[in-house]
């Protein structure tokens, strides 16, 4: 049964959004020289702040910032250092991380329990893992000098903006590189705080440099002839444009792209979990996310058991205030992601699969769209190709380990994988056969600092994360 909760917002009298936002150039809030535009609360459509956007005399400033910064101090700076200043930022934001959630939350429309319990906590993971590193560079297994490339150029999506932030920037920083970062044009709000955080840990001016703006922004920043290092998260589309753009020049490049991930489950799995896991999978963070478990691939013969007890499962599931700390399902970021979510499932009905979809209360006002399964899909349709990013599932069969392992594989993409069995050897077989760059085991969308996350095929390149991550911040010495 589900019971009826009494409201319990978590009070936004925390944070302070300022009515506008400047830039953050040099170590200084700088204005903009491009239009400002709006971001909003998906929840409610409310205007938060307006952010400035930067133009091509922005990036170029940004850009010189980082450069001087990175000859002058960063790359000079002993590792240990650098280490104490990461270290600093990392508690600074364990200290504000209460801000940062609710801030998160607002901007973004998440459930305020995962802000609060899982992005924020693994943002300054991140920076407290990557301090660590910072002095013992040498041990890394990439030489016994490794050098930084120099500016990073870092790009990140909207799904989890601090959290891809600290990928980003506490990898660049550890490794000796200065960064500019853009954030995403509908998420700016904590990247802009992360810059506030900057300046209270002393950072050296020009080591962080934010510039807010749209996809141009992004763009101008990627071409700019004096950056060395592109990192870029996203969608595959851009990803492909951006390798297009710098190809021909000696740019270093990662790119973190979508996903279709198989989330495989077993007849001699244990039920109950497999469903919480599947429930994480997908409906985690509204299903933004690019290693969701988007594509449930059941055993024949428990199919019919498993789907009944996640539709069991999801009539338990609360959609509404992203503040409120009962609240699993929260906002869809935008109008255009809700109606990419609408566009794809009605392609689901129309070429014949089952739709289904729990009774649940939608909010007048703001993006929302309702947990959602979809059966009788076949690998052919579109819902079971193309990259949701919402909270829709399909669900597939197989008979075989074999039969599994073919259809989990049948994707141009290939970031995550999940199996659910009670047999450790099937795991480790499994394992090796999917070509999916993280594989979860009796668990989904799990994430640690020290392990690399990173994709095959059309879901990019390189790693981030781990003593693999650093990797991609450094001159790798040619073993040969
Ligand atoms: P996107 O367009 O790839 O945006 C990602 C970032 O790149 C944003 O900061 C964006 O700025 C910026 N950008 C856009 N065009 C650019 C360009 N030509 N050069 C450089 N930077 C550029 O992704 P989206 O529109 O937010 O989402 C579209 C789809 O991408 C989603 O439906 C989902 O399938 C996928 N996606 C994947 C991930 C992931 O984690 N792998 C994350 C988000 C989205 P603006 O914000 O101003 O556009
Ligand atoms: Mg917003």
């Amino acid at each position: 049964m589900t019971f009826d909760y009494a409201p319990a917002p978590e009070s936004t009298s925390i944070v302070n959004i300022k009515s506008s936002y400047d830039l953050f150039i040099n170590g200084q809030f700088t204005a903009g020289h491009g239009t400002a535009f709006k971001t909003i609360n998906p929840a409610t459509e409310e205007v938060l702040a307006e952010i400035a956007q930067a133009d091509q005399a922005d990036v170029n400033a940004a850009v010189a910032a980082a450069r001087k910064a990175y000859e002058k101090t960063w790359s000079k700076m002993s590792g240990s250092d650098r280490g104490k200043y990461l270290f600093r930022i990392a508690r600074i934001m364990q200290e504000r991380a209460r801000e940062f959630a609710v801030l998160e939350s607002m901007d973004n429309g998440k459930p305020i329990k995962e802000s609060r319990d899982v992005d924020i906590p693994l943002a300054a993971a991140h920076f407290f893992y990557h301090a660590g590193w910072a002095d013992k560079l040498e041990f890394a297994g990439y030489g016994t000098n490794p050098k930084a490339l120099g500016v990073a150029a870092q790009i990140i999506p909207w799904n989890f903006p601090l959290l891809m932030l600290a990928w980003k920037i506490a990898p660049a920083l550890a490794t000796g590189n200065t960064v500019v970062l853009k954030p995403a044009e509908t998420t700016p709000l904590t990247a802009l705080l992360f810059a506030e955080v900057c300046q209270q840990a002393d950072l050296p001016p020009g080591v962080v440099n934010i510039l807010t703006g749209a996809g141009e922004t992004g763009r101008m920043l990627v071409e700019h002839p004096d950056v060395n290092k592109v990192a870029f998260t996203g969608s595959t589309a851009v990803g492909q444009a951006i390798q297009r753009q710098i190809a021909g020049t000696d740019k270093r490049l990662t790119l973190e792209l979508g996903g279709k991930a198989a989330n495989i489950v077993f007849d001699d799995a244990p039920i109950d979990q497999a469903i919480e896991g599947i429930v994480n999978g997908i409906y985690f963070n509204q299903g933004h996310v690019c290693c969701a478990g988007s594509r449930l691939l059941v055993q024949e013969n428990v199919a019919e058991q498993v789907i009944d007890s996640l539709k069991r499962r999801l009539q338990t599931l609360r959609l509404g205030d992203p503040l409120d700390k009962n609240t699993d399902i929260g906002a869809i970021n935008s109008r255009d992601q809700l109606n990419r979510i609408i566009d794809l499932t009605k392609s689901g009905e129309d070429e014949g699969a089952e739709r289904w979809s729990p009774d649940c209360a939608i909010p007048d006002k703001g993006f929302w769209f309702a947990p959602t399964i979809f059966t009788n899909v076949t690998q052919a349709h579109r819902i079971a190709r193309e990259e949701i990013f919402g909270p829709v599932l399909s669900v597939l069969t197989f008979r075989t380990p074999d039969e599994a392992v073919e259809k989990a594989n049948n994707t141009p993409y290939g970031l995550s994988a999940g199996i659910w069995t009670d047999k450790g050897s099937r795991i480790l077989w499994m394992a090796n056969k999917l070509r999916a760059g993280v594989v979860w085991a009796n668990t989904f969308n799990r994430f640690d600092p020290t392990s690399p996350f990173g994709g095959y095929k059309e879901s990019g390149f390189g790693r981030e994360g781990g003593v693999q991550g650093l990797g991609a911040y450094l001159h790798v010495e040619d073993p040969s």
